[in-house]
């Protein structure tokens, strides 16, 4: 028997919504396998800790994730939080540098019968976590932005050897599991950032000895938006830095359907996080139509990481099941949210998939 103790921290908006419903998908594929034990350890975090607590992110909280195997964050609502109220962060910047997520694996597929600008994308970005532009994670102390005078901002970019090559090593793995190409990406503009893209583009050729059956490309980020919009079936894993991740995957579930269409996974050398692309929509929070894809996906995802890594047969066929199961909800398309075209309820899509799941 194998057990995995894995935190629920719902989030914010949507993320009330959509992560009982990815909880409930693994519950219902992991009912056909007995040897495989779920414990889900509800924690408070985001707006309803805040309410409680008076405190987004609670010390109770990020000891307790310590102890895990894994958890799924909901999305964060952080543009609503009190301002100038030091117990109101953003939880998510803090759990991806504390625990040291340094890979955001972020795949973009298509499916034939969702409406999509491409049809048979399949693509996994992989993107640095933890440095790059982003000021509230790049530094030890402080920001790394600031502003000498009211006329004048600064905003510095770190990159590090030990952080590129993890993205790339992540990258190569992950190209080398996946039936596809066998074929990575660097996204750079080591034209411009000399020092910064040219460390992280050497990094990243260095891993690259190491896997001498897969492919290792470098592209730089403005050309390589226009080929992913044009056509996106050229690329397997792409790796990149912060800043041209966050877009470039935005950019790709743009392609496939949209954010609900968007998972993710958080992984570091110790610790896994499933969290999906998108933020917690305010705009269509309540209403109960949020397309739960992302977050079922996300939470697959970690299943699957940690039963690969366990070499745990069951929970990796229980993680197979759910993209199955997915798979035939998004083929009939008729129990999908109204993103997707369709009239069903965030509720009644994660029901199709754990009905999917009893057929399989
Ligand atoms: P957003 O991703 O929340 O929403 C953008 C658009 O996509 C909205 O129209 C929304 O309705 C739609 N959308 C997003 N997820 C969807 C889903 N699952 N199903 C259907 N439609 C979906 O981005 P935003 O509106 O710019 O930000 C809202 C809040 O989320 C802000 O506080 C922002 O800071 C935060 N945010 C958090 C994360 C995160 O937690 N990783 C990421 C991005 C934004």
């Amino acid at each position: 028997m194998s057990t995995y103790r894995i935190g629920v921290l719902k989030g914010d908006d949507i993320g009330l919504e959509i992560v009982p419903v990815a909880v409930q998908v693994v519950q219902a594929a992991v009912k056909k396998y007995p040897e495989v034990v779920i414990d889900w350890i509800d924690l408070p975090v985001g707006m309803p800790s805040y309410a409680g607590s008076g405190e987004t992110l609670p010390q109770k909280t990020l000891d307790t994730l310590h102890d895990l195997d894994g958890w799924i964050l909901g999305p964060i609502g952080h543009m609503a939080y009190p301002k100038n109220d030091p117990k109101a962060v953003n939880p998510h910047p803090i759990l991806r540098r504390q625990f040291d997520l340094v890979s955001n694996i972020r795949p973009a597929r298509s499916y034939p019968t969702v409406p999509s600008l491409h049809q048979d994308v399949d693509l996994v970005i992989v993107r640095e976590n933890n440095e790059g532009f982003q000021p509230d994670r790049n530094m030890f102390m402080g920001k790394a932005e600031f502003m000498p005078n009211p006329d004048m901002a600064l905003s510095l970019r770190v990159i590090t050897r030990r952080n590129s090559e993890f993205v790339a090593r992540t990258a190569f793995e992950l190209a080398a599991r996946r039936d596809h190409k066998k074929k990575v990406t660097a996204i750079h503009k080591n034209t411009v950032f000399m020092l910064g893209c040219g460390l992280f583009v050497d990094a990243c050729s260095n891993v690259a000895k190491e896997y001498p059956g897969i492919t290792f490309e470098t592209r730089v980020v403005d050309t390589f938006a226009m080929n992913m919009v044009m056509k996106p079936q050229n690329f397997d894993v792409v790796v990149t830095t912060n800043m041209f991740g966050d877009i470039l995957s935005d950019e790709a579930a743009g392609l496939v359907g949209g954010l609900g269409m968007a998972p993710g996974l958080c992984v570091g050398p110790a610790y896994v996080m499933a969290q999906a692309t998108h933020g917690s929509a305010p705009d269509i929070a309540g209403k109960n139509i949020a397309n739960p894809y992302a977050m079922i996906m996300s939470t697959q995802m970690m299943l699957l990481w940690l039963a690969e890594n366990k070499q745990d047969t069951a929970a990796v066929q229980a993680a197979h099941d759910i993209e199955a199961g997915m798979a035939t909800v998004l083929s009939q398309m008729q129990r999908v949210t109204p993103d997707l075209g369709g009239t069903a309820t965030t509720e009644e899509m994660g029901a199709a998939v754990c009905q999917a799941l009893g057929d399989i």
